[in-house]
């Protein structure tokens, strides 16, 4: 799973493009009656929103950081991609 936009700008269209692979995959393979679990640092995964709402909270709030170091399982991303790209060793 991609996740190089996180360095950008929010307001880059480098960060507006990943985000918007990133929800809309998630979207495809881990929605739940029309939403998807948003990560900002206000909802942490609590709360399912519509991927437009996500995008709007991830562009305004940014990521929570501790979920950065986790694997993204709430939106698609198995361990075992996650370890393949390196992010468990580091
Ligand atoms: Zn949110």
């Amino acid at each position: 799973m991609d996740k190089s936009w996180l360095r950008f700008h929010p307001l880059s269209a480098e960060f507006k493009n990943g985000l918007h692979i990133f929800s809309s995959h998630a979207f495809q393979v881990a929605s739940y009656d029309g939403g998807i679990k948003c990560p900002c640092t206000r909802c942490y995964n609590r709360l399912w929103f519509s991927p437009e709402v996500v995008e709007d909270h991830l562009t305004v709030d940014g990521m929570d950081k501790s979920y950065m170091r986790e694997p993204w399982v709430w939106h698609g991303e198995t361990i075992e991609d996650w370890v393949q790209a390196g992010w468990g060793s580091a």
